[in-house]
């Protein structure tokens, strides 16, 4: 059992070292201070402050278990940090919350993202002496260990020693009884964690049995993980209604969706609809708007962004590369931070110049120029 856990965390882990060099890899939160208000700038996080806000009370909402049978809609323009805002929540619920990305069929999407954490207690090994840390006094008439002792057991001859001084048997001591609960230390070395935890995810396991059993046991608990599905409209009604009942049910995730389109058709129908989602969906979800970002804040984005891969801006490229964001849009810019900053090391250059990022502005199309060539030059396209 241990070993698989651990290759499934290892699963797990590796699958968020890929995560963090992604386009997301500077987001470590939503950016909240204490009483869940937004920092002008945190956790990588900039501007956006009323969504962040009510990413916040919805972060509350999760914790105290008040989100069942719901989901959020984050709704705006492209680049406005619909997917930034998701992953920031879910990075604010704990390293341990899984967050998947809908790319795949919707059941492993939703397993996937059911994080189940394992509590094993260690056990004593016969014939071997263990320095362990008596963690609460042992029960029954006159304890004679009490919380804090350290003490040793033989269990070759069974004998606990305090300080030396042999007083009891180990088996008066229940490793999982409701006596003392000792933990198993190398010898000489005091520990006082007295259970290992395993995180793996609902996909990996037989989950029908062998959870149920484990939650019963108060061997498993589970972590509601966040399921982020963007370009929401593009589900089709057989997806919407499976959503709609996996909602209800008592292991789903929390449930995010992102959106830029307005009203539109509902794929699969012909009727129209807000975000091309059916009202019946629509009415449990929470919607939460985003908006397009100042000069500045896209600055600081950006600034956020270089700092991220290392790469050293003079101000002025800066400027040069936050006037692209406004006028084509912040994905494309982020890019030309990583070409730009090629361009710079060729030339052997520690800082990336105007230059260069005029160079990568010119050699690498954003969408708006990239449909004009497609006009202009289409009749030499073939169909
Ligand atoms: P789309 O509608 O096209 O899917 P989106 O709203 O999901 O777009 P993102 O992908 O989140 O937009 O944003 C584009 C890039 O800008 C990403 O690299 C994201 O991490 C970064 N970004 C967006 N908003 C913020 C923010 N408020 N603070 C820091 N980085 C941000």
């Amino acid at each position: 059992m241990a070993s698989i856990a651990a290759a499934q965390v290892q699963e797990v882990r590796s699958i968020t070292r890929i995560e963090r060099i992604g386009a997301h890899s500077h987001i470590r939160g939503l950016g909240l201070d204490d009483s869940l208000e937004p920092r002008a700038v945190s956790q990588g996080m900039v501007g956006q402050k009323m969504a962040r806000k009510a990413a916040g009370v919805i972060l509350q909402m999760i914790r105290e278990g008040k989100i069942a049978g719901r989901a959020v809609l984050l709704a705006g323009q492209p680049g406005t940090g619909k997917t930034a805002i998701a992953m920031g929540l879910a990075q604010a619920l704990g390293p341990d919350t899984p967050f998947t990305s809908m790319a795949e069929a919707l059941t492993q999407s939703i397993r996937k993202s059911i994080g189940i954490r394992i509590k094993e207690e260690s056990e004593i090994i016969e014939g071997e002496v263990v320095e362990i840390v008596v963690e609460r006094a042992a029960g029954g008439g006159g304890a004679r260990v009490q919380a804090g002792d350290v003490i040793t057991i033989d269990k070759a001859t069974g004998k606990i020693n305090k300080l030396g001084r042999s007083f009891a048997r180990a088996r008066d001591y229940d490793a999982t009884g409701q006596q003392a609960r000792f933990v198993q230390c190398p010898e000489g070395e005091l520990q006082k964690r007295k259970e290992v935890v395993h995180t793996v995810t609902l996909h990996e396991i037989d989950i029908n049995g062998k959870v149920a059993e484990w939650r019963e046991e108060g061997k498993a608990e589970m972590i509601p993980g966040v399921l982020f599905i963007d370009e929401a409209h593009m589900l089709d009604i057989e997806c919407f209604s499976y959503l709609n009942r996996a909602l209800e049910s008592e292991t789903a995730p929390v449930v995010i969706m992102a959106t830029n389109r307005g009203i539109t058709r509902i794929r699969g129908t012909n009727y129209k609809s807000p975000h091309g989602i059916p009202l019946d969906l629509l009415d449990r979800m929470i919607i939460v708007p985003t908006s397009p970002y100042s000069h500045q804040e896209l600055r600081e984005i950006l600034n956020i962004r270089c700092e991220e891969e290392d790469c050293q801006m003079s101000s002025d490229a800066l400027t040069v590369l936050t006037r692209v964001a406004t006028e084509t849009s912040l994905r494309y810019s982020i890019q030309l931070i990583t070409t730009a900053s090629l361009v710079a090391k060729r030339r052997k250059a520690t800082e990336v110049s105007m230059e260069d990022v005029k160079k990568v502005y010119s050699l690498f199309l954003d969408e708006h120029r990239s449909e004009q060539f497609l006009k202009e030059y289409q009749d030499e396209f073939m169909f």
